[in-house]
């Protein structure tokens, strides 16, 4: 017998609520009522966020539940991080053709994986049946005034980006067969693509060093390219600084492995900028956390400039857009 609403909720949302068997405290009211009751800390802000996946979209028609979960968590938790917001709570709406117990159970366990490293509890939703889509909304904490914006940069300021940058672009041109690697590179381009690691310790870090920050999810020319011009600015980035792992460099040449880097988008990597003299600071606050690269500066000219050892040039900044 088909599994009815309420007991799909039961039998696999249900648990998600204590991903590792711990209910947050501040979960009053949870799964099972008409909606959830939290209690957020005194003194404190909240930042909340929303992304929607649609199969054939943004994944594959055939991606693994696994995958699928995970990153429909991890592109809200990289919002929350851009934000410099310790996240908490997770609404899921979720719209499935069919109730099938093994894609149920892949998705809830990759759902659960990212959501014990960040405590993060499922507190409600909505299920009904329809072409597989799922919306997750979160809601983080900053203390008040203390949250990262995208406005907030100057001219002059450091551009890092954390991480490695076109890695995910390229897993999904190998899962789409437009670029052939080696298989060990393949595979690791391929896990970049389907399990992104969102950097919530990293925006945590950056809360009163980063003059600005942004998560990029359109690709790294784009999505700088909106920061600077949130904050009044334009930006050079340095070709050659650009962190490309070694499955990247090894799978592309150089000038596609950039390509990939710049436009290819859903790294999920964060873009920041720091003044000059907080860069001491921000060695410190970032030790652990993973590497970050300075990739070229803010300026007082409007516009995206790269720069190559031998020549400077205006460039459009591009990027995903759903609607062209
Ligand atoms: P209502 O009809 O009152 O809106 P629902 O029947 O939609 O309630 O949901 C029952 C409970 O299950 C609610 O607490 C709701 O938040 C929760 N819920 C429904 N779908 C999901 C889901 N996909 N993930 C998490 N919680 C869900
Ligand atoms: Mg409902």
């Amino acid at each position: 017998m088909p599994l009815g609403e309420f007991e799909l909720i039961d039998r696999y949302f249900k648990p998600l609520a204590a991903p590792d068997g711990q209910l947050r405290d501040d979960v009053r009211v949870g799964i099972g009522d008409d909606g959830a009751v939290l209690r957020a800390p005194p003194d404190t802000e909240l930042v909340v966020v929303l992304d929607t996946l649609v199969s054939g979209n943004h994944f594959l028609p055939d991606a693994a539940p696994r995958s699928i979960a995970h990153r429909a968590l991890a592109v809200n938790l990289s919002d929350l991080a851009a934000m410099g917001a310790q996240p908490a709570w997770a609404l899921l709406g979720l719209s499935l053709p069919e109730a099938d117990d093994r894609f149920l159970t892949e998705l809830a366990a990759g759902w659960r994986e990212l959501a014990v490293r960040h405590e993060v509890s499922l507190v409600g939703g909505d299920t009904t049946r329809g072409p597989l889509c799922l919306t997750v909304q979160l809601t983080g904490f900053v203390p008040p005034g203390n949250a990262l914006r995208r406005a907030g940069a100057r001219p002059g300021d450091l551009l890092f980006v954390s991480g490695t940058v076109g890695d995910s672009a390229a897993g999904l041109a190998v899962l789409k067969s437009r670029l052939q690697a080696p298989e060990t590179l393949a595979r690791e381009l391929v896990r970049r693509h389907e399990f992104p690691t969102p950097r919530v310790a990293l925006g945590l870090a950056l809360r009163g060093i980063a003059s600005a920050c942004i998560d990029v999810s359109d690709g790294l020319a784009a999505d700088a390219a909106r920061m600077a011009s949130a904050s009044g600015c334009g930006l050079t980035i340095d070709l050659d600084a650009l962190p490309l792992s070694a499955a990247l460099a090894g799978a592309a040449s150089v000038d596609e492995a950039r390509e990939y880097a710049l436009r290819g988008g859903e790294d999920y990597e964060l873009l920041f900028a720091v003044p000059d003299h907080r860069t001491a600071a921000l060695t410190a606050a970032v030790a652990g956390l993973g590497d970050i690269t300075c990739i070229g500066r803010l300026n007082a000219t409007p516009g995206l400039r790269l720069r190559a050892p031998t020549r400077i040039w205006s460039a459009d900044p591009g990027g995903w857009d759903h609607f062209r």
